[in-house]
């Protein structure tokens, strides 16, 4: 693998980052994703194209409007970013081909409902199923990717349901339950196990911070699960080698 090539990978899944940011922001609020052009969201002003650069144009601005100097979220850079990052580790994982854009196309979906879930609270269904639907598609054992991803979604809806009955609230929703279906898909059911149990530790601190600080915040769980998704998918061979030694 050529350094040139992840360097343009990189940078391919940073101007896909950009993109995302306008799904995010557009699509809870049912607007087009396409027109009209990026303006900023305070003083609705068209941006010009070197306002609009990735990552580079937020530095250069120091994080404002170069209009009305409001502040610009965190959440582009950090999105634009994110993306990079996946687009170049699932390329230097796994190569580029069909599977891989399968595999880049469910994480960036995750990336999307992420942000979406932290910041509104609530995901639309077409964003639930985009992350399963790639994911069954990322390699060649389609079949055996929707038995995986049908078995994780049922095992999904059993757990809510126990757990809903014990707290007597609706403890998952559906979002939840389709990356429990990505990670099957993606992982298999060992793989899986263990991102389950990444993933919920990683909610807990968000969790406790709730209880320290009296906050009655609704927890969003996509982000965390999708993190232990990707963790896990990243070193499948370690976590492997552990539960074999575990369970041999
Ligand atoms: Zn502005």
């Amino acid at each position: 693998m050529e350094v040139y090539n992840l360097i343009l990978a990189i940078i391919f899944g940073i101007l896909i980052g950009s993109f995302l940011n306008v799904v995010i922001l557009r699509i809870p609020k049912n607007e087009n994703i396409i027109f009209p052009a990026s303006h900023c969201p305070t003083c609705k002003t068209p941006l010009k194209w070197w306002h609009n650069i990735p990552i580079i144009s937020y530095i250069f601005l120091k994080g404002k409007c170069a209009f009305c100097k409001e502040k610009i979220s965190i959440q582009y850079p950090l999105v634009e970013l994110a993306s990079g990052i996946i687009v170049g580790i699932v390329y230097y994982k796994n190569g580029f081909d069909i599977y891989s854009l399968m595999l880049m196309a469910s994480f960036l979906s995750l990336l999307v409902s992420s942000v979406v879930d932290l910041k509104y609270k609530a995901i639309t269904y077409i964003m639930n199923i985009l992350p399963v639907t790639f994911a069954i598609f990322s390699n060649e054992d389609i079949l055996e990717n929707f038995k995986n991803a049908l078995l994780l979604a049922g095992g999904a809806v059993f757990i809510r349901d126990y757990v809903s009955a014990f707290i007597n609230k609706e403890a998952m929703g559906d979002g939840d339950i389709l990356v429990f279906a990505t990670m099957g898909a993606i992982l298999g059911i060992k793989l899986s196990l263990i991102a389950l149990f990444l993933g919920a530790i990683f909610a807990i601190f968000p969790a406790i911070y709730n209880r320290i600080a009296q906050k009655d915040l609704e927890l969003p769980f996509i982000p965390f699960l999708s993190l232990g998704l990707f963790i896990v998918w990243l070193f499948e061979n370690q976590f492997l080698e552990i539960w074999n030694k575990l369970y041999a």
